[in-house]
């Protein structure tokens, strides 16, 4: 389905993304771990549209989508949810969940568009919180309305960017299984995850990468066992 080749991000004198490629397959979940500032949510913004890369190339079926704009990839069936939730204060949490369709292929209005959100809101778990402020809520719920913003463009393919980061093991539990519901109805997932149990519970495959460059790609066992990748997660200069 998307296909990284080269690419690439600097930041002035950092290499952010260093000559990655990577294959996604239709309807898996592919994990995309590593240390912290390895490179993974400049990945995913490179994927997103949210970056243009400085080099190599990122496409979807087979045609380039890098240097699009975030709105038109969105379109064409991919979405994401943000490390740090970015959802807009001042409007309804119902009215945030039906901004993320306004770029989506299954546009809604009116009735629909308020019956598709409370649907969503249900299945993340915020059922009758639809009417509340954003600033009323928990950290948690937040994230939860990122998700349901997410899904509102009905997307084929799903950017998580440590979504399962900070709740409580009930919730994880929950989160892990909703993700899993989301690829049972034939979405492709890539996540970004620190969360040990959820890459082995839930990806096919893992991407590793280290000071911006991958480092490792295989099954979660494989990866998860490679000295490289452990000694990549502890810091080389530790020795
Ligand atoms: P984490 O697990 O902490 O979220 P990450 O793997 O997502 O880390 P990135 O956020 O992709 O890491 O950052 C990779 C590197 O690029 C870091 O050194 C970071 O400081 C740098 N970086 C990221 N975004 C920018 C930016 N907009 N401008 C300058 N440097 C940036
Ligand atoms: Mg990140």
């Amino acid at each position: 389905v998307l296909s990284l080749r080269g690419a690439t991000k600097r930041f002035g004198g950092l290499v952010a993304v260093n000559n990655v490629d990577f294959d996604v397959q239709e309807n898996q979940v592919v994990g995309l771990i590593g240390p912290n500032g390895s490179g993974k949510s400049t990945t995913l913004n490179l994927i997103s549209g949210a970056l243009k890369p400085t080099s190599g190339t990122i496409s979807l079926h087979g045609s380039a989508i890098s240097g699009l704009r975030p709105e038109k990839i969105t379109r064409k069936g991919i979405s994401r949810t943000f490390q740090l939730v970015r959802l807009l204060p001042s409007m309804s949490v119902e009215e945030n969940v039906i901004a993320g369709a306004v770029f989506g292929h299954r546009r809604r209005w009116g009735h629909e568009a308020h019956a598709e959100a409370q649907r969503l809101l249900d299945r993340v778990g915020l059922g009758g919180k639809g009417q509340l402020q954003i600033g009323q809520l928990t950290y948690i719920d937040t994230k939860r309305i990122e998700l349901a913003r997410a899904l509102a463009s009905d997307p084929k393919l799903l950017l998580l960017d440590e979504w399962l980061a900070g709740l409580n093991p009930t919730e994880l539990r929950t989160g892990i299984e909703l993700i899993h519901s989301l690829r049972d109805e034939g979405r492709t997932i890539i996540l970004v995850e620190h969360v040990m149990d959820a890459i082995r519970s839930l990806c096919d495959a893992c991407v590793v990468m280290s000071s911006g460059s991958k480092i490792a790609e295989g099954t979660p066992a494989q990866v998860l066992s490679d000295p490289e990748v452990i000694r990549a997660y502890l810091g080389d200069d530790d020795a």
